[in-house]
């Protein structure tokens, strides 16, 4: 048996990573994280987010958190992971707030919606900056720049870490290793393959995508693991490409209609609240061609008094008095998107403009319909941003059960493999917004744990992710 100076080696120090380490850490254990970026630059998505959780108190989530989570899945997500969630919340809250970090609720983009987002004050920075000094204080050790390529096996048990840092390749001998990588939402030929289409008109998110490449989840189903999770779909959200901000989103798209590059529209951009529907459009605007869309609006948007806070791109509208100059200054065909909008326009009927909840101002006889907020365009100055889809995270990833272990097809654990996190697998069809930082703290917690505890990795099975 080659001898382990750490009982845990961490790949990635975003939430999941790190509330494994400082965890493992408190429990006595010796900690090594590694991260394939430099010391100011690590700390993946979480340190791009403003981390909303879907809750409305800090210890106790809405009591629709695990019929929406699962149900977003059409069932797929196991209720067994989410309940985990609910479960363990109060701890895991408690521990964080014990390491400083506050929580509050924001307003956010979501102008129209009443889902509850509480958010740690100063986002997925905060947490990093509260979690970071506590692993040093434990004394975890932190290798950066250096980038996790493949397991190091023994006996079928994983021993350890094959990395390649600034002095080269080496071998980390590990009693555990936890995966915290990512997705592989910044591998473009491997998302395309899972996608089965181009993923090349995707834009990343936010700088941290380019560095979840995925090594992580593939070291692991090298090693025997399990797959979760749907392969072939990812968190989307509709930004401004002219954009270079993180998050440059446009939430402001019921106010108007979406057309694409041939002047037409091609989905109902009010069939319910931006938070319900926002990753659908901005997938629709994707299978656009160019993978992009335009955002037409008029002075209508002038009643919409929080539209500011749904509109995160610094960027300005292309404005115009008339359809005509709009779509000269677009690029827009003229023709086709005046008679898009005269055809919408004939079909919006009368009603109460409410733009703070679904509305039922409706359109009668259109394909596609817009459901509410549907108002006649007409009254200048128009306005039009450009609207393309931007990645977030992917959906699939590795199978891993209730105390964090990866699992195998025949839903053993891997001994000596933990996951949490992105790269793990659990969202099916739509993303429950807000429960990606939670579960990546609540089960790196999990792992943390488990793997401080002697022999822990090595027994039973229990349920799985799927
Ligand atoms: C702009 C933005 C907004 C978001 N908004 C929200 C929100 O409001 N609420 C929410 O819940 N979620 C949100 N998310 C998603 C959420 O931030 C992430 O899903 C979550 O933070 C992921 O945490 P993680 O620890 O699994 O991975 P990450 O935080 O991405 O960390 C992964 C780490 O692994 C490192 N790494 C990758 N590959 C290797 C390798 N081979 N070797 C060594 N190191 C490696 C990376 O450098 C990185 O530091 C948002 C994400 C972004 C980018």
């Amino acid at each position: 048996m080659t001898e382990n100076p750490y009982d845990l080696v961490v790949v990635g120090s975003g939430i999941a990573g790190l509330s494994a380490a400082v965890t493992a850490a408190e429990q006595g254990a010796r900690v090594l994280v590694v991260d394939r970026s430099t010391e100011q630059e690590a700390g993946g998505n979480t340190r791009w987010t403003a981390a909303y959780f879907r809750l409305d108190d800090v210890y106790e989530p809405d009591p629709s958190f695990v019929d929406d989570v699962v149900g977003f899945s059409d069932g797929r997500t196991p209720t067994w992971y989410v309940e985990a969630l609910v479960e363990r919340l109060p701890e895991t809250m408690e521990w964080i707030q014990g390491h400083g970090v506050r929580f509050r609720r924001f307003p956010t983009y979501f102008i129209n919606s009443a889902r509850p987002r509480l958010q740690p004050i100063g986002g997925g920075e905060a947490l990093l900056a509260a979690l970071r000094p506590a692993a040093h204080d434990l004394g975890v050790e932190f290798r950066y720049s250096t980038t996790a390529e493949g397991l190091l096996s023994e006996g079928g048990s994983v021993a350890g870490l094959h990395v390649a840092g600034p002095d080269g390749p080496t071998v980390i001998p590990a009693r555990a290793v936890l995966i915290a990588s990512g997705g592989f939402e910044g591998d473009i030929a491997c998302l395309t393959g899972a996608f089965g289409r181009d993923a090349s008109t995707l834009l990343p998110i936010a700088p941290s995508v380019a560095g979840n490449r995925g090594e992580g989840i593939r070291m692991a189903l090298e090693a025997g693991a399990a797959r979760a999770g749907q392969w072939d779909s990812f968190h989307a959200e509709p930004v401004d490409p002219r954009s270079s901000d993180p998050e440059a989103l446009v939430m402001v798209f019921p106010y108007g209609i979406l057309v694409n590059r041939s002047g037409s529209r091609f989905l109902d951009e009010g069939r319910g609240t931006v938070d319900e529907t926002y990753e659908a459009t901005a997938r629709a605007i994707w299978a656009q061609e160019g993978g992009t869309a335009w955002f037409v609006t008029d002075a209508q948007l002038d009643r919409v008094d929080d539209r500011e806070r749904g509109l995160l791109t610094g960027v300005k509208p292309v404005r115009a008095d008339s359809l005509q100059e709009l779509a000269e200054a677009t690029g827009l065909p003229a023709t086709a998107l005046a008679d898009t909008v005269a055809a919408f326009n004939a079909a919006t009927t009368k009603g109460e403009f409410d733009w703070r909840k679904p509305d039922g101002l409706a359109t009668m006889h259109l394909d596609p319909p817009k459901s509410n907020w549907a108002l006649p365009l007409g009254e200048g100055p128009f306005r039009a941003w450009p609207v393309s889809c931007a990645i977030v995270f992917t959906f699939g990833g590795l199978a891993t059960d209730e105390r964090a272990r990866v699992v195998r097809e025949d839903r053993t654990p891997i001994p000596g493999l933990y996951a949490a996190g992105e790269c793990t697998g659990l969202y099916h069809g739509k993303y429950p917004g807000g429960t990606s930082v939670l579960r990546g703290m609540i089960f790196g917690r999990v792992a943390g744990l488990d793997a401080a505890r002697t022999e822990a990795a090595f027994s039973t099975t229990s349920p799985v992710t799927a």
